[in-house]
């Protein structure tokens, strides 16, 4: 039998379930690899070893007592250290919660660890998901495996990286901008944001409260539609999760896929977009239209991208994002005062202001304290109308822009990133143009509609590229079936030469 880490999450299911392989070895298989290669890559802030050995365990003493697994019965997975787990820390990356202990699971990983699936351990990020490079994190970037002198991407660079790299079976991610497409495409894994509300955020640290949801990221599209199934569905913690019904994303893939409407973004296939990027997009409308799709150019004009002299890009949809986003996360950080939650300084203090300020000069990262300014700046008095009231109207417009294109299209496609992952320090310097990293991913956020990077082969420098299709609210099954016809063109996405080894 092929090695354990090169079968997908589905195949590793499926060899558990009929006893070719146990959910122990599985474990020791991937903590193995971890131990080798993770020291490179720095995917993981925990490995949780002990807990995936004992849980793996478990799940062979049900099977040998004939109990059913559960649909990811014995699957090694990660989880970003954002989301909350009882067991363990929850980090978020920051210095500020480093030694912070969750008293409850997040409902995601609650309903992961109650399908059978085993948490490896929990992997790193941007620090509390601000940044697209994993770089912010307060511990150590992560390195793409694909060469390690590259970023990737972020904010869920851990789970991506560890995904690819076959550190895992699949992994849960967060996106609030773009942070599970935007790494899974530097990565050249399967990254999918769901539905604003599909997914609860019940114990999803918050960033930015109306654009955060938790989503797969995996090695190909099955494997995604697996765990969003999974993680799916209402809960009564979280009054912004739909009651709405789950559909098995998995066996709906298999349904046939009759005249599918793809719409190319005009404003997204710019003459701004590396020429590489743009034949894969091309690439891939030719696959849809091979197929039998009707494609049709369609405009989002508030999502359009514009390039100054500079060659600097520009968008209404990146500087509406930052404005909500920094000031929700000014909002939401207010609770890291030193008292309530994670590190108190050390340092002798006269008043309890005083205590608030240096405890959160000490815990915040450079990232996160020139957000908070922005976004307080930006909800202040007088501010207020100007920026987060106008940012509000513009998030409005791009929504209705999406309305209008979904009335005459199923799916839509463009590039998941302006260029493929790029070298550390590249853009450490310049936050604006890390900001532009996420330029065709952030709309859909701001519109609360499901969106899917898939891996969509590689560059000239052997660099991962990803693609986008994005859907209407709640239309994952036409999402996930489209993002497997293009699967299926292109052909199963190669691994990574480091994740070769074994
Ligand atoms: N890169 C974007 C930001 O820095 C998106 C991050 C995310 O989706 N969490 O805010």
């Amino acid at each position: 039998m092929a090695s354990l880490r090169q079968l997908s999450a589905l195949g590793l299911r499926k060899a558990i379930a009929a006893g070719e392989v146990s959910a122990l070895e599985a474990a020791r298989e991937y903590l193995g690899a971890i131990d080798e290669l993770d020291g490179q890559l720095h995917c993981f802030n925990q490995v949780h070893r002990d807990r995936a050995l004992e849980r793996a365990g478990a799940i062979d003493r049900k099977r040998a007592a004939g109990e059913p697994l559960g649909p990811l019965g014995g699957l090694p997975l990660a989880i970003k250290d954002n989301i909350c787990t009882a067991y363990g820390k929850t980090t978020c990356s920051s210095k500020i919660l480093a030694d912070f202990h969750s008293p409850y699971d997040a409902t995601a990983v609650s309903r992961l660890e109650a399908a059978g699936a085993v948490v490896l351990g929990k992997t790193n990020l941007d620090e509390f998901a601000m940044g697209s490079s994993t770089e912010n994190s307060g511990f150590a970037p992560t390195r793409n495996p694909w060469d390690v002198s590259r970023v990737p991407g972020g904010s869920s660079g851990g789970s991506a990286a560890a995904a690819a790299a076959r550190l895992c079976a699949a992994a849960l991610g967060s996106d609030t901008g773009g942070s599970i497409r935007q790494p899974a495409s530097f990565c050249g894994v399967v990254g999918l944001k769901p539905t604003y509300g599909r997914v609860s955020r019940y114990g999803l640290v918050a960033y930015g409260s109306s654009l955060d949801q938790i989503g797969p990221i995996a090695r190909n599209v099955g494997d995604a539609a697996l765990l969003l199934s999974v993680i799916a569905g209402h809960d009564g913690s979280d009054s912004t999760s739909l009651d709405r019904p789950v559909p098995d994303y998995l066996a709906e893939l298999d349904k046939p896929l009759k005249n599918l409407r793809v719409g190319l973004v005009s404003e997204f296939h710019s003459q701004s977009l590396w020429p590489e990027i743009r034949q894969a997009v091309d690439r891939c409308a030719e696959a849809f239209g091979a197929a039998g799709a009707a494609v049709t150019e369609v405009s989002l004009p508030h999502s359009r991208i514009d390039a100054g002299p500079d060659g600097i890009l520009s968008s209404y949809a990146v500087a509406c994002y930052y404005v909500v986003a920094m000031a929700e996360a000014s909002s939401n950080l207010a609770r890291y005062d030193g008292v309530h939650y994670g590190h108190r300084t050390a340092k002798p203090v006269k008043d309890i202001i005083e205590l608030y300020c240096r405890s959160r000069a000490e815990g915040f990262g450079q990232e996160v304290k020139r957000r908070i300014m922005l976004g307080t700046y930006a909800l202040s008095a007088g501010y207020y109308e100007a920026y987060y009231l106008k940012a509000l109207k513009v998030r409005r417009l791009i929504k209705n822009d999406f309305d209008a294109a979904f009335a005459k299209c199923d799916v839509l496609l463009g590039p998941t990133t302006p260029e493929t992952a790029f070298p550390l320090g590249a853009k450490t310097a310049d936050p604006l143009t890390m900001y532009l990293s996420d330029v065709y991913t952030i709309s859909a956020n701001l519109a609360g509609l499901p969106g899917i990077s898939v891996p969509a082969g590689l560059s000239r420098e052997n660099l991962p590229i990803g693609v986008q299709l994005l859907s209407g609210a709640f239309n994952e099954p036409v999402l996930l079936r489209a993002a497997r016809l293009l699967e299926v063109a292109l052909g199963p996405a190669p691994a990574p030469p480091l994740a070769g080894s074994n």
